[in-house]
């Protein structure tokens, strides 16, 4: 298994159990520029993105290129080895949405000219040269439309929603809620969206197929329900809803249980306690970035 990262948002700390695993490459190398492989590959799974609003939104033109040059290159390297290809997508492609929840059959409502556009339009762009790979040379493709997934590894400081609440709660500091907090977001456990993307790297559906958990919170609820599990109660600070933040985001996931048998099995308690555990051994370790 080979791992390319450019390292741009992630941590090559994450690796630490797979250094001198004998089956395991890592390539420090940004996929825009060209990529090759000696010998064999039989899957391409393509999860390279800036994916938190306040990463993308500091790499714009980066984000743009992963998702457009980026993409190509691995349909490119797909291709040449006869391997299968997956695309994480995400439920941006749904923008801010018009439908609830969203279902795989939404073709969204998109800003393109908005800040989240470097994001939302890069991803859409992979999907449709996805598609055009599929229909024009016959490449065994899988497209995941994933929702918000958190989980041990992310970064403390990226700015998301689950470890900069997490982060503040058990620093003992003031929850930023963005807006008025009544924004929903669905949450799910990495080990289940993991689960999802194999099955779906081995399915024969080419359509878009969302992968992430039905559970649907408030913001609000979301700050005072992790302030419960760690037995903190701080303040909450209400600041402004950053422009096109999607209002209602919960995953339709029929399609999913329909034809890869999936659903998400780690309830939101659980996920949350083991990610708690996880930014808690952290807290110390990690300096803040930027
Ligand atoms: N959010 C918040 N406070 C924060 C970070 C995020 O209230 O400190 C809100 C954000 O406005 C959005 C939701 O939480 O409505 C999820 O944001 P996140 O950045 O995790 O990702 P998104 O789902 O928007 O891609």
């Amino acid at each position: 298994m080979i791992g390319w990262d450019n390292l741009i948002t992630g941590s090559k700390a994450n690796l630490d159990g797979l250094r001198g695993h004998p089956g395991f490459i890592f390539r420090e190398q940004d996929i825009t520029a060209a990529v090759t492989v000696e010998g064999r590959l039989d899957l391409v799974m393509n999860l390279a993105s800036p994916a938190s609003p306040k990463d993308y939104l500091e790499h714009p033109i980066e984000t743009l290129e992963v998702g457009s040059i980026g993409s190509r290159n691995l349909l490119n390297l797909a291709l040449e080895k006869g391997a299968r290809y997956l695309l994480a997508s995400t439920s941006e492609s749904y923008g801010d949405p018009l439908v609830h929840p969203q279902v795989e059959t939404y073709w969204g409502n998109v800003n393109p000219v908005g800040p989240r556009s470097c994001y939302d339009e890069s991803k859409r762009f992979a999907e449709a040269i996805t598609m055009a790979y599929h229909r024009t040379h016959g490449l065994r493709t899988n497209i995941a439309r994933i929702f918000n997934t958190y989980g041990p590894r992310m970064q403390m400081d990226d700015g998301r929603v689950v470890p900069a609440f997490l982060g503040q709660a058990l620093r003992g500091e003031p929850i930023t809620v963005f807006g008025d907090g009544r924004q929903t977001r669905s949450f799910c456990y990495v080990s289940d969206l993991v689960d999802g993307l194999i099955r779906l790297s081995r399915s024969e559906e080419r359509y878009p197929v969302n992968l992430g958990n039905p559970h649907e919170m408030t913001i609000l609820h979301f700050a005072e329900a992790i302030q419960e599990i760690i037995g903190t109660r701080m303040p909450i600070r209400f600041h402004p809803l950053p422009e096109d933040d999607p209002k209602l985001r919960r995953p339709g996931i029929g399609k999913a249980q329909r034809i890869l048998g999936w659903e998400p099995k780690v309830a939101f308690e659980d996920g949350m306690r083991i990610t708690i555990q996880y930014f808690r051994g952290m807290l110390d370790a990690v300096p803040a970035r930027g």
